[in-house]
């Protein structure tokens, strides 16, 4: 065993820029080390292992990010320093540093990780039998029984009422230390470690909020009427939306989703076995999940697919990820991560082409078909997003007063967005996001805005000739993914589509 200290650069060291510059890739280095056994360490957890390390791991982190002398360090160089490279590396250091004051504190991530692992190794058992997340998933949105249906909404109540008392007081935790940095809440600091504002992103919710209002709820109306409901559960909401949108699932046969995405790469004239992204099949408590362990070479997709389309973009969004990570992977260690807004737009950029008539004629649908899945997607989308934002003001309300009751707050969320029947049952802890990713699903939101904003873009400037060009590619390669965070996400946006993010890129 070496001693990891004595392998940290000295910050003493650094008198000026040069100092500064070697400083850095030092530093550089011990934290892509650190970076990659961490991905190991949570691979290991996802597929089933022990990973029994990660809490050693989490505090090496926090002992390098937490460092008095190296936060000092980064304080006082920032906005100092003249190459630019450089100076955006300490701007995302210190960055860095200010998230870790809150997420690398000992008693946050030791409460994270116990969560966490709560979470990945719970089964849900519906009518007494143990099933897995995605078999609850299918029959959410499925299943025709009605009473299987409510089984499998409330059958996550149990681990919601487990972890419920360690999650409001990680909550309460980051609010503290959140605080102490300067900000309101923790919600307000995370979201400006995006370059996010919370105004901005609860302007934008409500922006949609409008826009769907109407037809979302004639749409469910009149679905609920078609299959003989009365009132609208909420376990009946993906059942009506699947119903209605779902084109028949055997045009999708899981076994042609790797297949299909690799004679996609192809028509951009890429090999996608030079890319170094692997895919491995595994019930976890998410559609999807890419890990970038050692970027460009070892990046995974941990997925669980059936048969349907949804399956199809599922596994086109986390390559999203991968391609993101793999081409970003060039860059050195501090320019590699990206905040998860401007993640979950790549990830969805890639998903958007499976609404393209032209993707959806190549997997053997009609041209009447393409259009109908293609005009779906608005309704889809619609659903989609309502139920997102229900989620996010209920954390983003809870950050703002973590001592209400926080049932009966999703309660009113979940029933004034998806116009369901307001059912309180525990369920709120359930899930990876509270513990796990905090203040991060309104990312799926806004990445469908990038998503749009950028396939607008793409049919502004190569007309019809969108899938398999492959200038289509090398645009996204080179304005989204290859700079990786050298350049500030917005700054690209704004390149690539002419705009900032905005709530009317959308028209669903
Ligand atoms: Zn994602």
């Amino acid at each position: 065993m070496t001693d990891p200290e004595r392998s940290r650069p000295d910050a003493g060291q650094v008198h000026d820029e040069a100092s500064l510059d070697r400083f850095l890739s030092e530093l550089e280095d011990v934290l892509h080390d650190l970076s990659v056994r961490t991905g190991l360490c949570w691979w290991e957890k996802y597929t089933g292992g022990p990973g029994e390390e990660l809490d050693d791991l989490y505090r090496e982190r926090s002992e390098i990010m937490r460092d008095p002398r190296y936060v000092d360090l980064a304080e006082r160089w920032k906005g100092r320093v003249r190459d630019p490279v450089l100076a955006r590396k300490v701007e995302i250091l210190s960055l860095e540093m200010l998230g870790a004051r809150v997420n690398s504190a000992p008693e946050v991530y030791l409460l994270h990780n116990r969560i966490l692992d709560r979470v990945i190794s719970f089964r849900p058992v519906i009518f007494g039998r143990e099933t897995s997340n995605s078999e609850r998933g299918r029959i959410l949105r499925q299943e025709a029984d009605r009473a299987l249906r409510r089984e499998a909404w409330v059958s996550t109540a149990p681990l919601s009422m487990e972890v419920s008392t360690w999650t409001a007081e990680l909550i309460g935790r980051r609010n503290e230390l959140a605080r102490e940095a300067g900000y309101k809440d923790y919600v307000h600091l995370a979201l400006a470690l995006a370059s996010l504002a919370r105004d901005e992103v609860v302007s934008i919710i409500d922006e949609l909020e409008t826009l769907s209002a109407g037809p979302y709820r004639s749409f469910l109306e009149k679905a609920a009427q078609d299959q003989g409901l009365g009132e609208i559960e909420p376990w009946d909401v993906s059942y009506l939306v699947e119903k209605v949108t779902a084109v028949p699932t055997d045009l999708f046969p899981r076994d042609r989703i790797v297949p299909s995405l690799e004679e996609f790469l192809k028509s951009f004239g890429r090999e996608p076995g030079d890319l170094g992204i692997r895919i491995v099949n595994q019930d976890i408590p998410f559609a999807g999940l890419c890990m970038g362990i050692d970027p460009p070479s070892d990046v995974r997709i941990l997925a669980n697919p059936h048969d349907g389309h949804n399956y199809y973009q599922t596994l086109y969004h986390e390559y999203g990820h991968g391609l993101h990570a793999v081409f970003a992977g060039d860059n050195p260690q501090l320019f590699q991560e990206e905040p998860g807004v401007f993640a979950e737009g790549m990830a969805e950029v890639w998903a958007w082409f499976t609404s393209y008539p032209e993707w959806l004629r190549r997997m053997g649908l009609d041209e009447e078909m393409s259009r109908t899945v293609a005009k779906n997607q608005g309704v889809r989308m619609m659903a989609r997003h309502r139920a997102l934002a229900a989620e996010v003001l209920w954390e983003f309300r809870a950050y703002q007063n973590p001592r209400q009751n926080l049932t009966d707050l999703a309660t009113a969320m979940e029933s004034q967005y998806l116009l369901s029947t307001a059912r309180p049952v525990h369920r709120w802890a359930a899930s990876a996001f509270p513990a796990g990713y905090p203040v991060y699903k309104q990312n799926y939101i806004l990445a469908d805005l990038i998503a749009a904003a950028t396939h607008r873009a793409l049919r502004e400037n190569f007309g019809e000739k969108v899938v398999g060009n492959p200038k289509v590619f090398d645009a996204l390669r080179d304005t989204y993914w290859r700079p990786g965070a050298a350049r500030p996400w917005r700054e690209r946006l704004k390149e690539f589509t002419g705009r900032d993010i905005e709530a009317r890129a959308l028209a669903y």
